[in-house]
Parts: C-alpha cells; sequence; structure tokens
C-alpha cells in the first residue's frame, strides 16, 4: 500500500437540524495511518462530522468515501469504523472481559479467538490482569481505558475518539495523551479524534483540522496551524495571542498601535486593513533603552511556573508578554518584536454588510427590522440597497428589549484596546461589534444601529 493513500474521503458535506446549520460544506481528506484532531469550540459540529463517518447520522447533502467506496448510506456495523464516547459508555453488569468480548460474541467468534484478542487489547490499554474486575469498580480513566480496549478488539481501520479524556483530571488527562499516542503507534491505525481542547491538539496530532460555526477554518500539522494562523481565529483559539487592527501600509511595513513596524509580508497592497498576531512568546521585555520599539507600563504580572505573563500597557494597548524575567507591575519597560514574529492576516471583513430595502426616504429595511436612516433622496422606496455598517457604530444593550432586535454574544476576540464580538441575531444573520464594554461569550443583548451608523448603497 502507499504511503499517503487516503482512507476516508469528505466531499461537500452539509449537516442540517430543522433550518440550522450544523455543518457547512465541509471536504476534508483523511490519510491511512494517520492521527486527525477535529479541534473547534463547543457546537461547532465536531461530534456530528464524527457521527456522520461512524453512520449513526446521515448528510443532508455530499459524500463520505472509504477507501473510494461511497459509504454514505451504508449502516455503521457495516463500515470499518469503531468509536469511544465521551462518557465510557460500558455495561455495568458486566465485568471487564464481558464489556470487551461483547461484539465478538455477538459476531459467533470461536471462544479461544476471542480470549485471544481480549487478552491482546487489554495489554495494549494496559490493563492487563483487569478482566474479572466489575467496571464500577474502575476508576474513570481505567474506565476509559476498558472503553478503548472495546473498540480496538473489532480490529477497525479507524478509530473514532469524541473528547474521550474530557472526563478524567488534568494529571490523568496528559497520562492518557501519552498511551493513547503511543496506542496509535503500535496499532497502525487511523485516529481521528474530537476535542475542544487546543493543546491536546497540539500534542497528540500529525493533522489537526480547525472548525468554527460548520465550517473547517484551517487544515494543517501542528506547527503550520501554531506558526502560520490563518485567520484571527485559529490565532485566538490554538495559543495565547495579541491580535491587533493594523494597516499594511506597503510590502514589509505595517503600521499597529500607533506605531510603524517592519515586517516580512509582501503582496498585500498598500494601506489595507489587516489584523496583526503576535504571539506573547514572541514579545521581548527589558528596561527600557534605545532598543525598544515601544514602551509601556506592567499592568499585571503571573508566575506560570517556567515563565512570567505580563500585561504591558503601552499607547494605550494592551500586549501580553511571556518571558523568564520578572517585571513588577507599575515598572516602565521597553518591548520589541522582531519583523519575521510579526504575523500578518487579511482581514475577513472591514465593516457589516446587509442586504436591504428602501422604505421611504428615511427608512430602511434590513436584518428582518425596520431602521431610521439619514435622508437618502435620490432611491424610491422599495429599492433593494446594500447596507454597510461600522462595527464601532453598534450599541449593545443589556435588556433585550433596549434594542431593535435581539442577539446573542458568541464569540469574542480581544484587540489589544477593545473588543470584536461576533453577535448571534435571531435574524440569523451574523453581526460584528467593536466596544470597549466587557461582554460574555452567551450573553443575550439588545442591539441598536443609529442613523448616522447607518451607510447605503444603490
Ligand atoms: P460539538 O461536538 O462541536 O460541540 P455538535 O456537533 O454536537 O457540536 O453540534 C453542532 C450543532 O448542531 C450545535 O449547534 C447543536 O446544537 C446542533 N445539533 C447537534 N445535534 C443535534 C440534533 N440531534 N438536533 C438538533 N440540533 C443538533
Ligand atoms: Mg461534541
Amino acid at each position: 500500500m502507499q504511503e499517503n493513500e487516503s482512507i476516508i474521503e469528505i466531499s461537500n458535506v452539509y449537516k442540517y437540524f430543522d433550518d440550522k446549520v450544523a455543518l457547512d460544506d465541509v471536504s476534508l481528506t483523511i490519510k491511512k495511518g494517520e492521527f486527525v484532531t477535529i479541534l473547534g469550540p463547543s457546537g461547532c459540529g465536531k461530534t456530528t462530522l464524527l457521527r456522520l463517518i461512524a453512520g449513526f447520522q446521515i448528510v443532508s447533502k455530499g459524500e463520505i468515501s472509504i477507501f473510494g467506496n461511497d459509504i454514505t448510506h451504508i449502516p455503521p456495523y457495516k463500515r470499518p469504523v469503531n468509536t469511544v464516547f465521551q462518557k465510557y459508555a460500558l455495561f455495568p453488569h458486566l465485568n471487564v472481559y464481558d464489556n470487551i468480548a461483547f461484539g465478538l460474541k455477538l459476531k459467533k467468534m470461536q471462544k479461544s479467538l476471542i480470549e485471544k484478542k481480549v487478552k491482546a487489547s487489554l495489554k495494549m490499554v494496559g490493563m492487563t490482569d483487569y478482566e474479572y474486575r466489575d467496571v464500577d469498580t474502575l476508576s474513570g480513566g481505567q474506565q476509559q481505558r476498558v472503553a478503548i480496549a472495546r473498540a480496538i478488539v473489532n480490529e477497525p481501520e479507524v478509530l473514532l475518539l469524541d473528547e474521550p479524556l474530557a472526563a478524567l483530571d488534568l494529571k490523568m488527562r496528559k497520562e492518557m495523551q501519552l498511551e493513547l499516542k503511543s496506542m496509535h503507534k503500535s496499532l497502525g491505525i487511523t485516529f481521528i479524534y474530537v476535542t475542544h481542547d487546543q493543546e491536546e491538539a497540539l500534542t497528540l496530532s500529525d493533522t489537526i483540522v480547525v472548525m468554527s460555526e460548520g465550517r473547517i477554518q484551517q487544515i494543517g500539522t501542528p506547527v503550520d496551524i501554531y506558526n502560520e494562523p490563518i485567520n484571527s481565529f485559529v490565532a485566538n483559539f490554538i495559543g495565547e495571542s495579541n491580535i491587533f487592527n493594523g494597516t499594511m501600509l506597503e510590502d514589509r511595513s505595517v503600521s499597529f498601535c500607533g506605531r510603524t513596524f517592519e515586517c516580512v509580508d509582501e503582496g498585500f497592497g498598500k494601506m489595507t486593513p489587516v489584523d496583526v498576531v503576535i504571539r506573547p512568546e514572541d514579545v521581548y521585555i527589558f528596561p527600557v533603552s534605545d532598543a525598544a520599539q515601544l514602551t509601556g507600563i506592567v499592568q499585571s504580572t503571573l508566575f506560570k511556573g517556567v515563565h512570567y505573563e505580563m500585561a504591558v500597557l503601552s499607547n494605550g494597548y494592551e500586549f501580553l508578554v511571556q518571558d523568564y524575567h520578572f517585571f513588577e507591575v507599575g515598572a516602565e519597560v521597553g518591548i520589541l518584536v522582531k519583523p519575521a514574529d510579526i504575523h500578518i492576516m487579511k482581514k475577513e471583513r472591514t465593516c457589516n454588510t446587509f442586504e436591504g430595502k428602501m422604505l421611504d426616504i428615511d427608512k430602511v429595511e434590513f436584518l428582518g427590522c425596520q431602521f431610521e436612516c439619514l435622508p437618502v433622496d435620490d432611491i424610491s422606496s422599495g429599492t433593494p440597497v446594500k447596507i454597510e455598517v461600522d462595527f464601532n457604530k453598534i450599541i449593545l444593550h443589556d435588556n433585550a428589549e433596549d434594542g431593535t432586535l435581539v442577539g446573542e454574544v458568541k464569540y469574542i476576540l480581544y484587540k489589544g484596546d477593545h473588543y470584536h464580538l461576533t453577535v448571534w441575531t435571531d435574524w440569523d444573520e451574523d453581526i460584528f461589534v467593536d466596544t470597549t464594554d466587557v461582554w460574555d461569550d452567551g450573553d443575550s443583548v439588545g442591539i441598536t444601529i443609529p442613523a448616522d451608523g447607518i451607510r447605503i448603497i444603490k
């Protein structure tokens, strides 16, 4: 067999629950023997994707094939895959041996062969001699080992693992991560692993697939994803980052935080708005000197075991800095970032855009609501128009009734001197908001857009 042979091909898959989109045009090729991790925040569609591969759910649109055969409509038990779930899902009335042997007995396999296979898979998960224990006398970690043994005893081509370590404590989780990695090596089969824990993904995977809101954001090796995140979502989700609004002035020159920096990026054009991402470990901090690009005051210092994590306020922007040297709160410091450590990303959007309709000279409809706007006399009512609203023109209220429409804060990006929020509306369109107010993920809010914040384009 070829080294890089693909085993699973997911092509333009959509999954709807009623009119809610759980997966939105997902395409992914998984290679034989790979350890692939699907990583993303809760609710982004990870479990749904895994269930579609396992066959517990059926795609709404698109195709899934294994070894080149379309399996979209093949029932789960005929697929060469086995699943380990987050909750152990063992049979409480059976002992360890019978839990693992269960599937083989159903297949009417010879007794001596079953015994051989059960013993081999117990050995694989480090649970030799536990055959006759009741499963409810086992610790969480041991139960999850049995669950893994029960899945691999069937010798699947692909093992699907849905947050299998999420219920374990930190120490056990770290231990099991190492064991899973060595199991993957010795079994030589394909692992598809689901987690919302970025550290776990970076530790375990050959390939990471970052998802958000039903869509794949980036596919790459842990090093690629960490060093070259494709957008500010990925950068923020993988590890800690400083993310600032910036302007690419020309090739190799970018301005942010009130200063111009040399960088290594080219091809963004002139005066282009961009997101600037800098990892905290890439910011140098030292007593103020001529070498400083910016100076600032230390706001907070945390000891993190190996390094200190400090927040430095400079020109009104907050930098997160990690360094082995300690600087106390209130100290005046210089900071410096090297050109290659400044990562430039194209902005997905620079303002909100909506489709709407003029209702009157100073009234326009969009997002399912009527808004007052500044008078426009050259567009007759009924005309479809494009609406633009700057991020910082949108006002959010604690009280949902105080707004023209209602929304839920879904995603928060800290940009050094303000927050960039994604707000879901009940019209099922997102609004993006810049604010200095502090909101939490999941807050429900009222939304107002003042007349002078609405730009109407014919
Ligand atoms: P994750 O595993 O990443 O947390 P899921 O795949 O479980 O996310 O869910 C993705 C989205 O689909 C969520 O918004 C969830 O509420 C919705 N969803 C999942 N399963 C169902 C279902 N059976 N019926 C309705 N909505 C569902
Ligand atoms: Mg899930």
